[in-house]
């Protein structure tokens, strides 16, 4: 049997051992997938651990994504672009870093919103892992850039380290995002704004909105946010983090073993997994 795993800090809340294990049963893999709290001092260790223990695998999540970086072998050059890694495979003694966030949010972009991804011209709320992560992906895809963060100068950093996209950054003032919501076909919410802590609150003005605009937000608890509310009560196209959370799960098999998960078992067992915590 195969042993894989997810290492973060709180790991709790984290829906991918129900997702990959629900798709091993569903394929027949003969592998197991399990969370692991590791303290922010303990990476090190835990890494040693986990190759010492012949795991075949590792996610990581929150706070862990740098953190790891030094003691990988290799990285991949999604990793290297985001400087972060959320997908290890053991291999020969050696441990390979890669990052699925930005090419699982793409898949699910393309699967559900938008084909002409390089057509379109993206504002991305939010300058965090996320926001990075999804930067780099659009920007590779050759889309339109423009960040927006409640700390203005981390959206301009953002923006200025894909500036072969043009991207450009700026605050959350909603007269400085107005100008900029004109020109764009596509939002994207990558704050915590909306989550369960902010639950009912919405990171842009409802009226900044029109109805031609696609927007996404990536938080997936809760499912439909206010912002996605919001905006498909004026009849824009929407679509919430699900999707990302599954593909960037889907691109992690193609990582460890090169091939694709059944992504309909997945997400079902995580819709299943967050209906019984609403
Ligand atoms: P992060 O690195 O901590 O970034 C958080 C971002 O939210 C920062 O830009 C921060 O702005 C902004 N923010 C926080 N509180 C705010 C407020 N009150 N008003 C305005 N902006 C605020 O977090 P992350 O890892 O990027 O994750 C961000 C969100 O994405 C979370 O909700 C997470 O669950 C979700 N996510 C979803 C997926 C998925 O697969 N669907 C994957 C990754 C993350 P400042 O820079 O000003 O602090």
């Amino acid at each position: 049997m195969q042993v894989l795993g997810v290492i973060g800090h709180p790991i709790d809340h984290s829906l991918s051992p129900q997702m990959h294990n629900a798709a091993f049963q569903a394929v027949g893999r003969d592998a197991l997938y399990v969370p692991l709290l590791v303290q922010p001092d303990a990476v090190q260790t835990a890494l040693a651990g986990a190759k010492a223990l012949g795991f075949f695998g590792l996610n990581v999540t929150v706070p862990h994504k740098q953190a790891v970086i030094p003691f990988m072998d290799h990285l991949t050059a999604e990793a290297q672009a985001v400087g972060s890694v959320n997908t290890i495979r053991f291999e020969n003694g050696r441990m390979y870093g890669h990052s699925t966030d930005g090419p699982g949010f793409r898949a699910a972009l393309e699967q559900k919103l938008i084909t002409d991804i390089a057509d379109c011209s993206f504002l991305i709320l939010g300058a965090g892992g996320a926001a990075r992560a999804i930067a780099a992906e659009l920007g590779r895809c050759g889309a339109h850039i423009t960040i927006a963060n409640r700390t203005a100068g981390k959206a301009k950093d953002l923006a200025y380290e894909f500036a072969h996209s043009e991207a450009r950054g700026m605050g959350l003032d909603p007269h400085e995002l107005s100008r900029a919501m004109a020109a764009v076909d596509v939002v994207v919410n990558t704050t915590t704004v909306g989550m369960h802590a902010s639950r009912g609150e919405s990171p842009i003005p409802r009226d900044l909105l029109r109805p031609d605009l696609r927007v996404v937000d990536i938080i997936y608890n809760p499912q439909e946010t206010q912002l996605l509310v919001d905006a498909a009560s004026l009849g824009c196209p929407v679509l919430n983090g699900i999707g990302m959370l599954v593909w960037q799960a889907a691109k992690s098999w193609e990582f460890w073993w090169g091939v694709s998960p059944p992504t309909e078992v997945m997400e079902a067992a995580v819709r299943s997994a967050l209906s019984s915590m609403e």
